[in-house]
């Protein structure tokens, strides 16, 4: 049985003071769920909404790491770090790391390793660009990321691993794939996840949908068969909009 993970990625937004406020009112209005719920603030807001979310059920989530353990990487964060600061989930290859930093199939692998060797959750993106979807290679792309992201990692880790669809074209863009298009993705993703490790590690595993998911839609993409939850960036930067999502399944 797959839990619903809806998870907010607060990007570059949120001073210290704005995320604490944000994840105290998140913690104040969920009440109880069935649901998974995240939220990941920016690096420098991390200890502060920690000191919030400790002792609730609100998972906390960072958006990146570097795929070194430490040393001369001036500028990057280190899972040690991470950890340090309690955090429980890391988003590894989102569209923005990959199209804008250049972060390769290759690195985002690293990441992924490196965050399971020291027992961290990962949610790993994947997704096409409209150009890839528009020359009818949206799922060769996404089975070369997943199968590239998943390199070297053995099944006993698959349950610290969240995959999420996030087509490129749909992120902060208002377009959102139509919840059968976005189905069909997700199932081709859960059958290459079939072909290299089992049907039944496949079948348990949770897939994020994202891409301009709102109030407004959250419900018919989670009613689909493969849609397991959602990765939401704009409409996780405010309480009641972010709420509206996590309880999807209450209203
Ligand atoms: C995201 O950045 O992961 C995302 C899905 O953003 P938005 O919800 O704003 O499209």
């Amino acid at each position: 049985m797959r839990r619903y993970f809806l998870a907010g990625n607060w990007k570059m937004h949120k001073t210290r003071a704005e995320a604490k406020e944000l994840a105290s009112s998140i913690v104040r209005g969920l009440g109880e769920t069935s649901n998974r719920v995240m939220v990941a603030p920016p690096f420098t807001a991390l200890a502060d909404v920690k000191s919030v979310l400790t002792g609730t059920p609100v998972l906390l989530g960072a958006q990146n790491m570097s795929s070194e353990e430490s040393g001369a990487h001036t500028g990057e964060v280190s899972v040690t770090m991470l950890e340090d600061c309690g955090v429980d989930v890391v988003i590894i290859g989102h569209s923005e790391r990959r199209i804008i930093y250049g972060e390769t199939d290759e690195l985002v692998n690293r990441k992924v390793r490196l965050a399971l060797k020291h027992g961290m959750e990962v949610i790993l993106c994947v997704g096409e660009t409209i150009e890839q979807r528009d020359t009818g290679n949206a799922e060769r792309v996404v089975i070369g990321q997943v199968t590239a992201g998943f390199e070297g990692i053995e099944s006993e880790s698959l349950g610290k691993i969240t995959l999420a669809y996030e087509p490129v074209w749909a992120i902060g863009t208002g377009k959102t794939a139509t919840p059968q298009d976005a189905d069909a993705i997700h199932a081709v993703i859960r059958k290459t996840l079939s072909s290299l490790y089992s049907p039944a590690a496949a079948d348990g595993m949770i897939i994020q949908y994202g891409g301009s998911v709102k109030p407004g839609n959250v419900k018919e993409l989670m009613a689909m068969e493969n849609i397991d939850g959602a990765l939401v960036g704009g409409a996780s930067l405010e309480t009641d909009s972010f709420l509206s999502i996590a309880l999807f399944d209450k209203e």
